[in-house]
């Protein structure tokens, strides 16, 4: 699936209708600050074509999830977080906590981010 879903948030915020803090954005995805921050980064990345999961988006377009995260790093560059290190992170289904069922990559830095969860 690569169309907008207009019940989608993710695709609301990418066609503008819902606002967000966007701090990049390019032809294919767009990056905006999470609205409850888990690091003092905390910077959601979307393609902006609708894809419900990081695994479907792999398997439709694995070179839309290239950019996706190359706009992750980008994005970490731009926060100043690069240096110091930082997670990209994924959740993809229930178990795993993901709410909004439009593929987003989390961009969290800024502190020393301890163990494997986030
Ligand atoms: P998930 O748990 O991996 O699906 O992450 C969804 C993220 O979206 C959560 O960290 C939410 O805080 C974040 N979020 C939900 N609604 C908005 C919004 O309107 N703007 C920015 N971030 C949002």
């Amino acid at each position: 699936m690569s169309a907008s879903a207009s019940d989608c948030l993710f695709c609301r915020i990418v066609a503008g209708e819902i606002p967000a803090t966007i701090v990049h954005s390019n032809e294919l995805t767009v990056s905006f600050r999470d609205i409850h921050p888990q690091a003092p980064t905390h910077v959601l990345v979307v393609p902006r074509a609708h894809h419900p999961n990081a695994a479907a988006l792999a398997a439709a377009d694995p070179d839309l999830l290239v950019e996706v995260m190359r706009a992750g790093a980008a994005v970490a560059e731009r926060e100043g977080v690069a240096a110091s290190g930082y997670r990209l992170l994924f959740n993809t289904g229930r178990d795993a906590g993901q709410t909004v069922f439009h593929a987003h990559l989390h961009v969290l830095g800024g502190e020393p981010l301890g163990g494997l969860a986030q």
